[in-house]
């Protein structure tokens, strides 16, 4: 895999035909239709990115690598509730109607195992086996605002953007680091909110904000004559790449078209969260509700998995049957499982009632302290994918209204 960067062409690079309009700057909003799309996911490739999106298998829609159009989620919706997700017919040809499904883009930059190293006998000795310092180029196409917000959250966790300060013990994650900084982000925005949706009351919204990070971001419009996407320039990036595409200029009608979608969005979250929820669940760690979910809690682990901003691991060693090589491998684990936490002599959080409250208050609560924020974007995965359809809304409004 070749990288990307520089490789998308020069700032003089010059538009293909069709292009239109004044010099594109970040910031500047065009349009292209589904052609322009698909020069897009072609142009990636070109350059080196290997293109992730949205496609629809077994019943769900993921994110995996993609080549062409043809892969994307063709005419799909989805219903979501509590333990519920069905993939159901949407607008016919529309690419990006579905919501967020059980994959998150922090399998890419967070990879559920990873070698972190190996080491081979080597007569007397043994030679030690980095991990491959090289790490793919991905284009991520579909990038949903609540996944920006996800994503930020991630990067301040494994340090992205921080500098290492050894000498104090902060250190950033190189594989993570490497990855985030070589990803290239296409945002999609959301033209419908789902019933476990509740992005606008962590802050965020299901249009994206210019300072979220995104490199180039979508907003479809349904087909009716036509098929077109306005696309906003994030970054220096984006707009290399869109320099390179065929497109017209944005006009009052787009933008009223965008704006309407994101108002339409808002006004069908499903879900809310208290906005004191910081507070009361540090006053009601003796809540006699805890008991109440834990005995509908299976300590399955399955929210956390799907969790875009959930980062526990754990590492193992592993050596052949002969003995002359060993690995380390890292892979994701989760504050549901007994040993987890396990510290010598026996586990501290025996009972699934001090898991899951470990689990809400750390994402809800204890996570501002650590990071700055709260640790939950209201993407309602965890609400869909539960298998008893608990969800962390309800735990939270009931705590709020019968607790301290
Ligand atoms: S806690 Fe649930 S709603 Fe919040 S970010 Fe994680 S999966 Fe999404
Ligand atoms: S809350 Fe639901 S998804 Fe999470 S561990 Fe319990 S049963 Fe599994």
């Amino acid at each position: 895999m070749t990288h990307a960067h520089g490789s998308t062409g020069s700032s003089h690079a010059k538009a293909p035909a069709g292009a239109k309009g004044s010099p594109i700057a970040i910031g500047t909003k065009v349009v292209m239709d589904e052609a322009g799309l698909a020069s897009l996911i072609t142009l990636l490739t070109k350059v080196g990115y290997q293109p992730i999106g949205p496609k629809a298998r077994d019943g769900a829609i993921v994110y995996e690598e993609i080549e062409s159009l043809s892969d994307l989620p063709v005419g799909f919706a989805d219903e979501q509730e509590g333990g519920k997700y069905r993939l159901v017919a949407g607008t016919k040809g529309s690419f990006f109607e579905y919501l967020v499904g059980p994959t998150s883009w922090k399998r890419y930059l967070f990879p559920p195992t990873h070698k972190l190293w190996g080491a081979e006998q080597k007569g007397n000795g043994f030679e030690i086996d980095k991990a491959k310092a090289d790490v793919p180029a991905y284009a991520f196409i579909g990038v949903r605002s609540c996944e920006l917000n996800a994503m930020k959250i991630q990067d301040k966790v494994f340090g992205f953007g921080r500098e290492d300060n050894n000498g104090a013990g902060i250190f950033s994650d190189p594989n993570y680091v490497a990855r985030r900084s070589k990803a290239l982000i296409i945002a999609v925005n959301c033209s419908r909110a789902g019933k476990t949706c509740f992005c606008t009351s962590m802050g965020g919204d299901p249009h994206v904000k210019e300072d979220q990070g995104f490199d180039l971001a979508l907003t479809e419009f349904a087909p009716q004559q036509t098929h077109e996407f306005m696309v906003e320039v994030g970054s220096e990036r984006g707009r290399l790449i869109l320099e390179l595409l065929p497109y017209r200029a944005v006009t009052s009608h787009d933008t009223d078209r965008a704006a309407s979608q994101a108002r339409k969005a808002r006004s069908e979250m499903g879900r809310k969260m208290p906005p004191d929820i910081k507070d009361v669940l540090k006053r009601n760690l003796d809540h006699k509700r805890w008991d109440d979910v834990a005995s509908r809690c299976l300590s399955c682990a399955n929210c956390t998995m799907v969790c875009p901003t959930c980062f526990c691991s754990t590492v193992q060693d592993s050596t052949n049957l002969t003995g002359e090589k060993t690995e380390r491998t890292r892979s994701w684990d989760s504050c549901f499982s007994v040993d987890f936490s396990y510290i010598h002599g026996g586990a501290i959080r025996p009972e699934t009632k001090s898991r899951y409250r470990q689990w809400m208050t750390h994402k809800l609560s204890n996570w501002h302290e650590q990071y700055g924020s709260s640790g939950c974007v209201g993407c309602g995965r965890c609400i869909t994918w539960c298998p008893v359809g608990i969800d962390i809304t309800e735990e939270a409004r009931v705590i709020k209204t019968t607790g301290k």
